[in-house]
């Protein structure tokens, strides 16, 4: 039995040979603030090298659904991995590939007809960007081939999806100038909740009536905007925005890597508006958390005319396109969110955070709090100091990563009632 003093010795030594070694995302190399050291994670919880266990309140940035080491999930991968780990994609197929695709499309929105599978969110994202792009250019209509987007947004960090970023706060400025130009609009400023008014469309539908000749598509995260904000908006921008593109010809992008899967409290946060997307990015969630896989889904019309007019191919192609072990560890992972209560426990989750986030209002430099499904998110008026908040929930038994001005938790699914709680009180006291 190796004693507390050999797991500090590990920790100890991992932390400081990860700083020799390793860059971080969005991090300076060696990181400012050391990394904790995790050891292994089951159900909502990790365990740190160092014997301390956190409530994971973020599911490993909105992934890990059904919580870590899942026996119905690792069960998929292990079945599939007798199969086969992997096989390419061009001029081969397997029954994983095709019970997903099948499992996606009659899952989302209704319309959407064919899935493009990729290994990141970013990726998916590129993918249907070219789509649309590809598409207007089949068309003859080259000259469509702009992007307009809202502000707040985050879509990536790849080339094409940083040009779709929010233009300041996406912490891509620094490349603007090597960026494809794209047009943006303010972030919609009426809440989920909000009274609806008109005057919203105002700015985009008259960039719209006057740049659609140059316009492919809207892009844009459906009623929740992650990593550019954690904003809510009300779901009739969303049903305004389908039907301007539908009047001046534009195709719609919605980009539910977040929020897909239940996350917002419906399945797609398409949904809440009764849309369909021409073009459905899907990551994260899809497969509970276990591995980088993402999917771009589309109507048939858009595969139909880059299909049949020329060059007739869409020009992308991942090496690991639909990995088997990717696709099995999905559809395990939709069988079990669609065999699971998730939408009352989404709903509980989202009573619990509105009641345990409610005190932060009355903290000093709090701006605001809103939580929407299993989303709670308290906004602060000047950044937070991440280091210090990063301890405190810590030394609390929580796991958070806030960012900017932002302090939120998107906890997994089976996150029971005092876990939650737990959760609430570690981000109020950390804040105050
Ligand atoms: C995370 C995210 C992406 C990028 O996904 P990666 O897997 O990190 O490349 C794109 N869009 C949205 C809305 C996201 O939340």
């Amino acid at each position: 039995m190796p004693t507390d003093h050999h797991y500090n010795d590990l920790n100890n030594d991992l932390i400081k040979r990860d700083a020799e070694v390793l860059w971080h995302p969005y991090s300076a190399a060696p990181a400012p603030i050391p990394p904790y050291a995790v050891k292994s994670a089951s159900g909502t919880r990790l365990t740190l090298h160092d014997g301390r266990q956190l409530i994971d309140g973020m599911s490993s940035w909105w992934a890990v659904i059904h919580g870590y080491n899942n026996p119905a999930l690792n069960a998929a991968m292990t079945s599939q991995l007798d199969e086969m780990a992997h096989v390419m994609f061009g001029g081969l197929t397997h029954e994983p590939a095709v019970l997903l695709a099948e499992k996606l499309l009659a899952m989302s929105p209704p319309g959407l007809a064919r899935v493009f599978f990729s290994d990141s969110g970013s990726v998916a994202v590129e993918v249907a960007i070219k789509m649309a792009l590809q598409y207007w250019f089949s068309l003859g209509r080259p000259a469509k081939k702009r992007l307009l987007t809202i502000r707040q947004g985050y879509h990536g960090d790849t080339f094409a999806t940083m040009s779709v970023c929010d233009p300041v706060n996406g912490m891509h400025h620094l490349f603007s100038d090597l960026l494809m130009p794209q047009l943006f609009v303010k972030a919609p400023q009426i809440p989920f909740a909000g009274i609806w008014d008109e005057s919203e469309m105002d700015e985009i539908t008259e960039l719209v009536k006057a740049r659609h000749a140059e316009l492919a598509a809207i892009i844009l995260e459906p009623i929740v905007q992650g990593a550019g904000g954690m904003r809510f908006y009300h779901p009739q921008y969303l049903s305004r925005v389908r039907a301007l593109c539908d009047e001046y010809d534009l195709l719609l992008i919605a980009d539910e890597i977040a929020t897909g899967f239940g996350r917002t409290g419906e399945l797609f946060a398409c949904n809440y508006a009764g849309i369909t997307p021409d073009i459905l990015c899907l990551g994260k969630a899809l497969t509970g958390g276990y591995m980088s896989f993402a999917a771009t889904l589309t109507k048939a019309f858009v595969s139909e005319v880059i299909s049949q007019k020329w060059p007739g191919v869409l020009m992308h192609g991942p090496t690991f396109m639909a990995n088997p072990l990717a696709c099995s560890v999905a559809l395990a992972s939709i069988n079990l969110l669609e065999n699971s209560p998730w939408q009352e426990r989404v709903a509980e989750i989202e009573g619990l955070l509105q009641v345990g986030l409610e005190p932060c209002r009355e903290l000093p430099g709090v701006k605001d709090v809103r939580v929407l499904g299993a989303i709670g998110v308290v906004e602060t008026s000047d950044p937070v100091d991440v280091k210090r908040v990063q301890e405190r929930v810590v030394e609390r038994g929580v796991w958070l990563r806030p960012f900017a001005n932002l302090c939120y938790t998107m906890p997994p699914f089976i996150t029971e009632a005092d876990e939650v709680k737990q959760i609430t009180s570690a981000i109020c006291e950390a804040l105050s």
